[in-house]
């Protein structure tokens, strides 16, 4: 086999919404054949903030157990990463908190779409949801704006509205367009996440094979993760998101440890696996 085994850069622990403690993470990345591991707990602001983040005054405490933990596991390459709600009425809150700790990358989240969270089922039968259209020009409106504050590495489960398998009625194009011109320009990577495909209503990665090969052509590169909340989904179903990188035209994915393109693991004979 040649190429480097994969990291996943989004599991969360207890330090947020996840149910396991960090080692559990690291010996399931392990048993899984993982080179690396970044844990990227949520960060939202403390307007919306419930028990399932991290809050600002817990991330020193974070940071200091996630290198520890790394240091109980020096067969792995365990990184301390963020994932950051961009909410534009508290960006300045989050921005700062970000500026206050040295995270190892932090991923680009739109959850929340004027005021409500999109990534939660009880908020499907809210009045926001009513205008599923609205929702998704909401939500790449507010992408490309976090995008554009420059204090991201990596865009998060980029078609999130998706989850529910809601579908917008109108073309979204141009504000998709934006949203990845502002990502290229930015230097940003985008995930290629598998909660969708394994945990989700959509049954589908995030993003779209019609937007992974978009980003491609703009060449922007990936990361992958799992967006695991426990310790057995750390990287579950990578064949699948290997492949489906390998099909929008992807050689490659983006080691965050150094920052460098790392091929995608081949057998011997040239053959890609999975
Ligand atoms: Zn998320
Ligand atoms: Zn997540």
């Amino acid at each position: 086999m040649t190429g480097a085994r994969s990291g996943d850069y989004h599991v969360h622990s207890r330090f947020s919404d996840g149910a396991d403690e960090l080692d559990a993470y690291c010996e399931r990345a392990l048993e899984s054949g993982l080179s690396e591991l970044g844990f990227a707990e949520h960060l939202t602001p403390a307007a919306l903030a419930d028990e399932g983040c991290c809050s600002a005054r817990r991330l020193e405490e974070y940071g200091a157990a996630v290198r520890a933990c790394a240091a109980r596991h020096p067969e792995l390459r365990v990184l301390c990463g963020i994932e950051a709600d961009y909410v534009p009425e508290s960006a300045a809150e989050t921005l700062a908190a970000l500026a206050a700790h040295p995270f190892d990358y932090v991923l680009c989240a739109v959850h929340f779409v004027d005021g409500f969270s999109i990534d939660e089922a009880r908020f499907l039968r809210a009045a926001g949801w009513q205008d599923v259209d609205r929702v998704w020009r909401r939500y790449y409106e507010t992408l490309t704006e976090a995008v554009r504050s420059g204090a991201f590495d990596a865009v998060a489960h980029l078609d999130l509205p998706k989850k529910w398998d809601l579908h917008p009625s109108e073309e979204m194009g141009h504000l998709e367009d934006d949203a990845l011109a502002a990502i290229a320009a930015a230097g940003m990577a985008i995930e290629v996440n598998t909660s969708g495909l394994a945990r989700h209503p959509v049954g589908e990665i995030y993003p779209s094979h019609n937007l992974l090969r978009r980003a491609g052509a703009a060449n922007i590169a990936i990361v992958l993760g799992s967006d695991a909340h426990c310790a057995a989904d750390v990287g579950a179903r990578f064949a699948e998101a290997e492949a489906w990188a390998r099909a929008a035209g992807y050689e490659s994915w983006l080691r965050l440890s150094d920052r460098s393109p790392q091929p995608f693991p081949r057998t011997a004979s040239g053959e890609p696996l999975g």
